[in-house]
């Protein structure tokens, strides 16, 4: 008999593959195991079994596979279920899903590139000779790619050995991403190694008579150790012990102590199962758990809406503790990785070394690491802290998600494939595990609060902020009445202007928001009106003043502002509109004496990472933080009494449907952060559209009527929530070829589904890195089934490659297009 596997490929292809294995295998093999099969002509890629059996193809000869690679199912039944939910709600392949899913490091393939890693000790671990070369060449040859490495051995598959190397840490995959990305050092201390004994410690104590201080730093060092049950950091030593520096330094040179430091982004709790007890719940609070633990009953999601501040967090580590001691798994997702360095040290005074993080600027070792622990079921990986990826962790025994901040829209995934929504896909995986789900918002997603009213969700409410701490007072400046009389200075409202000078006399924070990034938007001649816009797509540069630069934020494309206007030569140039860089500099000039930081994507790219920013200002060593929306998500800072919001407008007037709901979910949490103390905090919002319902809405944090408004609007354009929506993107490089196929297209749907199908539209980006693209809308009739319509898109869509001048026309899917 004959035996074979079907396996799926981490590539964007639609179907299964089938390959030939031996008695041996088929018998070894299962479901959810990795294989290393070739494809195409040359390459080697990792696969992953779907199915054994009995069955030749029919339409090709099998071909036999390389090797296994497992020895157990890297992958459970319960992944492959959502995977395949995924593929088919998202309309993607299972290989994409595949290739999301699994870290980088357990997919090698032919083109993969490795290197050394730069913290193995060969020492400690027997190697085979093909594993030792293979460690040599790296270190002669510096990287190489899996392919020259099978050169190298004479043999045609090496995954397992560079599997087993990666898995030793070893070898690593190359990343550039990872490698730009530095996250905050901490400078710590402990006893050096040979005073870990006590007759060791007792000797050197009695030597050190004659230096009282320095045993006084010793002993205040263990006591920090016993009460912290972290590493100790060189700062607070210094504080608690009350000796000058250079007694520590002393110290340190002796080799009594030593120094060492550690990334703020990781769980760095010594103290094993001993962790403090939660907190008692106020009255408010109580109720609401009551109230999530009865939908909980009732076997639904649970959406808790509480205003920003009112005590949310201790309310999932109420749940979390009771699922922990059920021995279950809990997944608590995060919208954005800047906010794991807060969280982690929040929860690890709770939950100790059972936490562990994960997300995609984890290096692949990391990530590897905990993909085991996680189905291993270890105790250090009981609770995972992640953004969107970690969804896709092998749990077997989940038994709570908790969604925190599901209003973000940074939950989807928006590029590449499967462009899937972090939130949803999690109450799918928690369905199949019977797990509880708590979305929790300060502002929830219109989509959330509806399901709510639908009676498909439950809902509990907080809507005091902890310790009766009163929201924050929001006064709108209206900016139209202050340029008539003059009172702005640039962009600042001489009312923001006082209220800054008196925030920073009492030695408070101040926070200051503008959505857009760079100096100005535009540059505009003032005589012929030309602005310059990007080479490869069309849009306008944004002018970046710092390097004198205009950039595209498309492509990455920059170029030196030219001093005279290149299509007239006039030399007058004007920029219109602003940017935080521009705040960040009328801020330098209006408050001298203030330390000024600013936080977008411009300055968390490189070495300042988010989270350096962030400790630099929760220690105050920052003043005035300037920011985009980065600002808005859920960042928990003490001393900030004061929010700006340098300009309302161009949030609200943004061409989406979903604008206003955004603008105020936006605003409101920006404004969020401004007194979460004892002290009543203040947000001024500047508008030239004071009477703009949103505003008001959001000045009397009126979240209902938000909600009923926008509801109310929704339902009659048949948007989501009422009706859901899928977004096609039509991409080529030719401009005539992209319009006649977005055409053809969206007539052959048209056809069917008549007015429910908007476009083809340029979308206001036309080009992007030398392709065109047009967006057609689908909306999903309430009486048709969503997954009838998304089959029959994907048979018009096969006609459609049928006809030859289309065939490289690329059509992407965005279900539930945010
Ligand atoms: P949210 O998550 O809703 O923004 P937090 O959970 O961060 O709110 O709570 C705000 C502050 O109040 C935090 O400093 C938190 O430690 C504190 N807090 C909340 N509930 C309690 C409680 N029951 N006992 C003591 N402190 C609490
Ligand atoms: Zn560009």
């Amino acid at each position: 008999m004959s035996y074979y596997i079907d396996v799926v490929l981490p590539i964007p292809l639609e179907r299964l593959f089938t390959y030939t294995v031996t008695q041996a295998q088929a018998h070894r093999l299962r479901k959810g195991m990795r294989v290393a099969v070739s494809f195409g002509k040359t390459r080697i890629y990792t696969a992953l079994v779907m199915d054994i059996h009995s069955n030749p193809p029919q339409a090709y000869e099998a071909k036999p596979i390389h090797q296994l690679l497992d020895e157990v199912p890297s992958v459970n039944e319960i992944q492959l279920r959502h995977w395949e939910w995924i593929a088919s709600y998202y309309m993607c392949t299972l290989g994409e899903v595949f290739r999301t899913a699994v870290p980088g490091a357990l997919l090698l393939e032919s083109e993969t590139i490795v290197l050394l890693h730069a913290d193995f000790q060969k020492e400690s671990i027997q190697l085979e000779e093909e594993e030792e070369m293979v460690l040599l060449a790296l270190k002669n040859r510096g990287p190489l790619s899996v392919n020259d490495i099978s050169h190298l051995l004479e043999k045609k598959t090496v995954l397992p050995i560079l599997n087993k190397l990666v898995r030793l840490k070893a070898i690593m995959l190359k990343e550039t991403l990872v490698d730009q990305y530095k996250p905050k050092m901490l400078r710590y201390v402990r006893m050096a190694k040979s005073y870990n004994d006590e007759v060791a410690l007792e000797q050197l104590l009695d030597s050190m008579k004659r230096a009282p201080k320095q045993i006084q730093a010793i002993l205040a060092l263990f006591q920090l150790q016993s009460s912290e049950k972290k590493p100790v950091l060189i700062k607070s030593l210094q504080k608690e012990s009350r000796v000058s520096p250079g007694v520590i330094r002393a110290l340190l040179d002796k080799g009594i102590l030593e120094e060492f430091s550690l990334r703020t982004d990781r769980v760095s709790y010594s103290g094993g199962d001993d962790v403090k007890d939660s907190v008692g719940l106020n009255q408010g609070q109580n109720a609401a758990l009551q109230t999530m633990k009865e939908g909980h009953n009732d076997g639904k999601v649970v959406l808790l809406h509480g205003v920003t501040s009112s005590g949310k967090t201790e309310l999932y580590v109420k749940l979390i503790e009771e699922c922990l001691k059920n021995g279950q798994q809990v997944l608590y997702l995060l919208p954005e990785i800047a906010l794991t360095a807060q969280l982690i040290q929040r929860l690890e005074a709770y939950f100790g070394s059972r936490i562990s993080v994960y997300h995609s600027r984890y290096n692949q070792q990391e990530r590897v690491e905990v993909w085991y622990n996680v189905m291993g079921e270890k105790s250090k990986a009981q609770l995972i802290i992640g953004a969107r990826s970690s969804l896709f962790l092998p749990y077997s025994r989940l038994g709570l998600i908790i969604v925190d901040e599901e209003h973000e829209t940074s939950f989807k995934q928006y590029d590449p494939a499967p462009r899937y929504h972090a939130r949803d896909a999690a109450i799918v995986l928690a369905h199949m595990h019977d797990a509880r789900v708590v979305l929790g918002s300060a502002t929830p997603s219109i989509e959330s609060y509806y399901n709510v009213q639908a009676g498909k969700y439950a809902y509990a409410g907080l809507i005091r902020r902890y310790g009766n701490v009163l929201m924050p007072e929001i006064e709108l400046v209206d900016l139209k009445l202050l340029r008539r009389k003059k009172r702005l200075k640039g962009h600042f409202s001489d009312r923001l202007i006082e209220l800054i000078h008196e925030t920073l006399e009492v030695k408070e924070q101040v926070i200051l928001f503008q959505n857009r990034r760079g100096f100005a938007p535009i540059v505009e001649c003032t005589s012929c009106g030309h602005s310059p816009g990007c080479p490869n797509c069309d849009v306008s540069l944004t002018y970046h003043r710092h390097r004198n630069q205009l950039r595209c934020h498309y492509c990455g494309h920059h170029a030196e502002l030219q001093p005279a206007c290149l299509a007239c030569g006039n030399p007058s140039l004007d920029t219109k509109g602003f940017g935080t860089q521009q705040v960040e500099e009328e801020a330098l000039t209006l408050f001298p004496e203030a330390q000024i930081a600013r936080m977008d994507y411009d300055t968390t790219r490189g070495k300042h990472s988010h989270a350096r920013i962030i400790q630099d200002f929760e220690n105050q060593e920052i003043d005035i933080l300037i920011g985009t929306q980065m600002l808005t998500k859920g960042l928990d800072f003490r001393h900030v009494n004061l929010v700006g919001i340098m300009n309302a407008d161009t949030l609200l007037n943004f061409p989406d449907f979903r604008a206003h709901e955004k603008s105020f979910q936006m605003m409101t949490q920006v404004a969020g952060r401004a007194g979460r103390t004892e002290k009543r905090g203040m947000v001024i919002i500047q508008t030239y559209n004071p009477y703009h319902r949103i505003l008001q809405q959001v000045s009397n944090n009126d979240y209902d009527t938000m909600y009923s408004e926008q509801l109310y609007e929704r339902e009659q354009y048949h948007y989501p929530p009422h009706n859901r929506i899928i977004r096609l993107t039509f991409k080529h490089k030719e401009y005539n070829r992209l319009n006649e196929a977005a055409e053809w297209f969206t007539k052959a749907l048209r056809l069917k589904y008549r007015s429910w199908i908007l476009g083809p539209e340029y979308p206001p980006v036309p080009r992007i890195r030398n392709q065109y693209l047009k967006h057609v809308l689908v909306k999903i009739p309430k009486n048709v089934s969503p997954s009838k319509m998304k089959n029959s898109i994907k048979r018009t869509e096969q006609s459609f490659h049928a006809i030859s001048q289309y065939k490289g026309v690329r059509v992407i899917y965005d279900v539930d297009h945010l």
